[in-house]
């Protein structure tokens, strides 16, 4: 039988001492392998993931470094008879970090044979196994056994949570679409004259579109007067640190409103946060397939679903060259994506009395602060000078605190427009940035590689801390810029 305290902890995930023993790793607490796990208890099928992911170096070699750049994803097997899925580029490392099986490894060598490469993730499933919390199982069949122990804000758990909402707990692990709700609504009920939901709209699969409101209440200045900052996240189902660490920012908020309540930065500006900007691919992402990354809606091919929402926003729109079913796929129109529309119709209505003024749309990874336009490297941003400094600034703010650092380049660099022009079209940066905030930037998160899309859990918190520091900068530089 479960222990008591076990099952009590249960009610609160991410908050009481018992919990720290259930919901969370101890210190020198380790994963097993996953094949010693019997299969009904690991979260996903995890046998599914039989690749390598590759570092290719390919500084001095433009006809491999083409033939990298100018594949498709790697079900488009039209394409080519070697295939791949690319993970992340380094832009001044010259390398492309490539999910690959070996059978396709030794195509790509033969087709190459002075290839410069090497392995990165050796054994991609246990990988993937590490990023779902190390209880993840035991919490679902609790769950599911009994609703009383779902992860729903009940009266009682938010009454219990008033003195522990802000716990670091929450963050000691990545948390399901269910528990981040439950966590927000708890947040929301402690910091009622902070915070707010504006729900706007639902997804293909029916799920709510949520938008964070927080705003401090500030009697010499007209809500309408006040100055926006957008933070979304999880655009990309799998890159669920940006999802943590939009987060982090909101909780770094209360902290700081705690500390300092007539804080410059909170007294004058207002926040819209988007902590899952795709929630249908995030659910997928714990559910199916942690490396999914597009939205999960239906396309004109019936076994393809998703469209890259990164590409669906209408500016400077076009068709991408990759087909439904892979990675890139813009859909057959602006807008097509649920997600996009959604926001669209809410800054044309509902919000339109929000002065938005800075966006920061958090991907992951390469650790990178990008600046507009992606679509073309051609188009001069206005006030570039400022933007790049400001870009800068917040790489710099990142640095003093972690140490860790980001390279500052313009999105169309990253998107490699000059070899394939419709990757940088319909971004999210460059519609924001062309039509409602002064200041936009795109973050890619860590790391620089060794996990890739599979930081552990462990730097949730590093992570959450570094970008609060480059957001803190941001805000200060939009206020001082008056
Ligand atoms: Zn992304």
């Amino acid at each position: 039988m479960l222990s008591t305290s076990l099952v009590s902890s249960l009610q609160f995930p991410f908050d009481t001492k018992n919990l720290f023993k259930f919901n969370n790793i101890q210190e020198g607490d380790i994963y097993r392998h996953y094949t010693t796990v019997p299969e009904d208890e690991l979260p996903i099928n995890l046998y599914q993931y039989q690749d390598f992911v590759i570092r290719v170096d390919y500084s001095d070699n433009k006809e491999l470094k083409k033939f990298l750049l100018e594949t498709k994803t790697a079900k488009d097997q039209n394409q080519t008879n070697v295939t791949f899925n690319k993970w992340a580029k380094n832009n001044h490392g010259n390398y492309i970090d490539l999910q690959i099986s070996e059978e396709n490894l030794i195509k790509l060598i033969e087709k190459f044979p002075t290839i410069n490469y090497n392995i990165i993730i050796e054994d991609l499933a246990q990988k993937i196994y590490e990023t779902y919390p190390k209880n993840h199982h035991e919490s679902l069949k609790l769950a599911s056994t009994d609703s009383k122990y779902k992860f729903k804000a009940t009266e009682e758990i938010i009454a219990e949570s008033k003195v522990n909402v802000l716990s670091e707990l929450f963050f000691k692990e990545y948390r399901p679409l269910e528990t981040i709700e439950a966590w927000l609504d708890i947040l929301k009920q402690t910091y009622p004259d902070l915070i707010s939901f504006e729900d706007i709209g639902h997804t293909y699969e029916h799920r709510t579109y949520r938008v964070v409101h927080f705003s401090v209440p500030n009697s010499d200045i007209e809500h309408h007067e006040r100055k926006t900052i957008v933070v979304t996240g999880g655009v990309h189902a799998r890159e669920w640190v940006s999802v943590s660490s939009v987060l982090y920012t909101i909780y770094s908020l209360i902290l700081h409103y705690n500390e300092n309540p007539s804080s410059k930065i909170l007294s004058n500006l207002d926040f819209l946060f988007i902590p899952v900007s795709n929630p249908d691919g995030y659910e997928y992402s714990w559910k199916t397939d942690r490396l999914w990354r597009k939205n999960r809606q239906e396309t004109i091919f019936p076994n393809c679903f998703g469209i890259d929402i990164d590409h669906s926003f209408d500016f400077h729109w076009t068709k991408s060259s990759d087909w439904a079913c892979g990675e890139e796929y813009s859909g057959e129109l602006p807008f097509e994506a649920f997600e996009s529309q959604i926001w669209e119709e809410y800054l044309n209505q509902t919000n339109n009395d929000h002065k938005i003024w800075g966006y920061i749309d958090l991907h992951s990874y390469s650790q990178e602060v990008l600046y507009p336009y992606a679509y073309s490297c051609s188009e001069q941003p206005r006030d570039e000078e400022n933007l790049i400094e400001l870009a800068y600034g917040i790489a710099k703010s990142i640095r003093l605190q972690s140490g860790k650092t980001y390279n500052v380049l313009p999105a169309c660099i990253d998107k490699d427009v000059d070899l394939l022009p419709d990757l940088g079209s319909g971004s999210g940066l460059d519609f924001m940035y062309h039509n409602r905030a002064y200041w936009a930037y795109q973050l890619k998160l860590r790391d620089s590689g060794s996990h890739g899309f599979l930081l552990p859990g462990k730097y949730i918190e590093p992570v959450g801390k570094e970008i609060f520091a480059g957001i803190k900068y941001f805000c200060l530089f939009i206020l001082n810029d008056e």
